[in-house]
């Protein structure tokens, strides 16, 4: 009897069926991983376990057995016991999913075992915290949420998470806001958790390099269903790969070894889930789609040991393999015109040490210089904390320099007020890191984009519509997304709606601070092809920062890597990634997955 067992799952909500036939097992001790582009389905078969549906959503068929409980017959109150002690879950979103009016310690000493005296449970706490490499444990438990940079949320959700002691932990998306180092700390820590407790893993993720890292078995879901499951892992499985999607995915994934190359986006959107499916779902997307694909689903199909796909080409592979020709498009060139100059930058400010009126002076940008060209690709490069993100908000104004000087196209912006800044807000455009919280909820789309280009005196208002309809098209979302609300978007869609609301107003400099780190691989693929395609058409200058190297050898010309608010090392991207001199590049690039 396997530990976790979902046999042929049905979801609904509403007139929606965001899962529609799931069945997969996992054993105690193995990690089996759930790929797919936003809105497969992924995270809501993982809600529908834990029988946490969002409001109108139900389970309309199949069953979900837990250690041999059916667990759609479990009385809520059993099933409340369940929840973090048997199956625990990380969720995806930090941000939303911590107390905000609770420390940190008192949250995790929740979901401890009942009946532990307090020093006991201070000292659990403390060296959970301490496993999930949050430093100065004794001092951080008393922290609040929002003293916590994005990354320290989540490594304390996970240290939730592992507090109950769970025989199955679900991991939804549980590493996509920490940067490179951490991502492989933490998912190593889970790793070595799922197998010393011989616990089962249920890993969400949309990043081909982490499934094939940590899981035993990998299922592919598109559009509600499972199409394809086979082994992973190190040794090449995922390479066996046979659906046209996931080939597809993997094509879409950036690596070091094809820096250059276009990466291969995958062109349309999942089909929405209000329909009835007569034949593949994948039909109007798939390159290889013939005569039976529309009108008959196709069966699962097996391949091998462990590997079926539900595909009607499974009886004609070389039709697949055949088709695949990778392009190979170079980068544009940089200009010459310097768009940023940043001059021996800093920023610092005062921050609580955690003892009774304790302060200390934080150096977070400490003296850095370099240039940015038109048309030109500057990666900026660290792990969180190291003054990426304030120094770009300090190039933009949102954050006071200490020191140094910022000039934006021929003009030294440092130190002027935000009336006499307003006219170069035009040139200087950003996107968050953070998809959920950096648009209005309360505004459509449409509003949104509009919103910015009236405020800085963009086009008349009927080339405002023009040029969003445009930019709709180019980022890859349909038309009447102008008349959604940020809410009915996946986190990814969130992403490109930024990315079209800062090329609105026409910008000279875009800065990018993670932009693809909560995308899912294809979503990422187009948005750095986008970026790619922007710097060539229309000499856009990048500041890209990222922890993802990967991405950074397809887009940069060059790179700056930061550690401790400090540049250690700058250079052209391929001897950087070829030849890194500094110990802490050396340790960045080690770290890639
Ligand atoms: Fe493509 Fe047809 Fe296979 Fe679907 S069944 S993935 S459309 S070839």
């Amino acid at each position: 009897m396997s530990l976790l067992n979902v046999e042929n799952l049905g979801v609904r909500i509403g007139h929606v069926a965001p899962v529609d036939g799931v069945s997969f097992a996992i054993e105690a001790g193995e990690t089996f991983a759930l790929l797919g582009e936003s809105g497969s389905g992924k995270s809501m078969t993982a809600l529908a376990i834990m029988r946490l549906l969002p409001p109108g959503g139900r389970i309309v068929a199949g069953a979900v057995s837990f250690d041999g409980k059916a667990l759609g017959e479990l009385p809520e109150s059993q099933m409340r016991g369940l929840r973090g002690r048997g199956i625990a879950m990380i969720f995806q979103e930090p941000q939303t999913s911590l107390n905000p009016v609770m420390s940190i310690g008192e949250q995790i000493a929740e979901a401890l075992p009942p009946g532990m005296p307090r020093d006991e449970q201070a000292r659990a706490v403390r060296g959970l915290l301490e496993e999930v490499g949050i430093p100065e444990p004794a001092a951080r438990m008393h922290s609040y949420p929002f003293e916590l940079s994005g990354g320290q949320k989540q490594r304390v959700m996970i240290a939730q998470a592992l507090a109950g002691q769970p025989r199955l932990l679900i991991a939804d998306e549980p590493t996509t806001a920490l940067d490179v180092t951490l991502q492989a700390q933490i998912l190593q820590l889970i790793k070595r958790l799922a197998r010393e407790r011989g616990m089962g893993l249920l890993l969400i993720t949309h990043d081909l390099g982490v499934a094939r890292h940590m899981a035993d078995r990998v299922g592919i879901m598109y559009a509600g269903q499972l199409v394809e499951s086979l082994p992973a892992g190190r040794t090449g499985g995922l390479e066996q790969a046979f659906h046209p999607y996931t080939r597809k995915l993997m094509q879409a994934v950036p690596s070091l070894q094809r820096a250059g190359e276009r990466l291969a986006a995958i062109p349309g959107r999942v089909p929405a889930l209000d329909q009835a499916f007569a034949g593949c779902r994948f039909t109007e997307r798939c390159p290889h789609a013939f005569a039976p694909c529309a009108g008959t689903a196709p069966e699962w199909t097996r391949l091998g040991e462990g590997h079926a796909v539900r595909c009607h080409l499974a009886a004609h592979p070389e039709i697949v393999r055949a088709g695949e020709a990778a392009q190979a498009l170079r980068m544009a060139g940089a200009g010459s015109e310097t768009v940023l100059a940043v001059r021996d930058l800093r920023v610092s400010f005062t921050q609580r040490t955690g003892q009774l009126f304790g302060k200390r002076r934080i150096h977070a940008v400490d003296g850095i210089s370099f240039e940015l060209n038109r048309g030109e690709t500057l990666a900026l490069v660290g792990e969180s904390g190291c003054g990426k993100t304030t120094a770009a908000k300090a190039i933009l104004g949102l954050t006071p320099a200490s020191g140094g000087e910022v000039e934006l196209d021929g003009k030294i912006v440092t130190g002027l007020s935000e009336r006499r800044f307003k006219p170069y807000r035009r040139l200087a455009q950003i996107v968050f890191q953070d998809p959920y919280s950096s648009l209005n909820p309360r505004m459509r789309v449409g509003d949104i984009l509009q919103e910015g280009m009236a405020a800085l005196g963009v086009g008349g208002e009927a080339g405002r519509g023009q040029t969003i309809a445009a930019l709709l098209e180019k980022v890859g979302l349909a038309p009447d997304a102008l008349n959604r609300y940020p809410h009915e978007f996946s986190g990814g869609q969130r992403q490109l709606i930024a990315i079209a609301r800062a090329l609105a107003v026409r910008p000279k400099l875009l800065i990018c601070d993670e932009p693809t780190s909560a995308l899912d691989v294809s979503v990422q693929a187009q948005i750095l092809n986008l970026l790619a395609d922007l710097q060539r058409e229309e000499g856009l200058a990048l500041l890209f920062i990222t922890h993802n190297l990967a991405a950074v050898g397809y887009l940069a010309q060059r790179v700056a890597v930061m550690k401790a608010g400090r540049i250690v090392e700058t250079g052209a991207v391929h001897d950087i990634l070829a030849r890194p001199q500094h110990p802490y590049t050396q340790s960045l690039l080690a770290s890639v997955l």
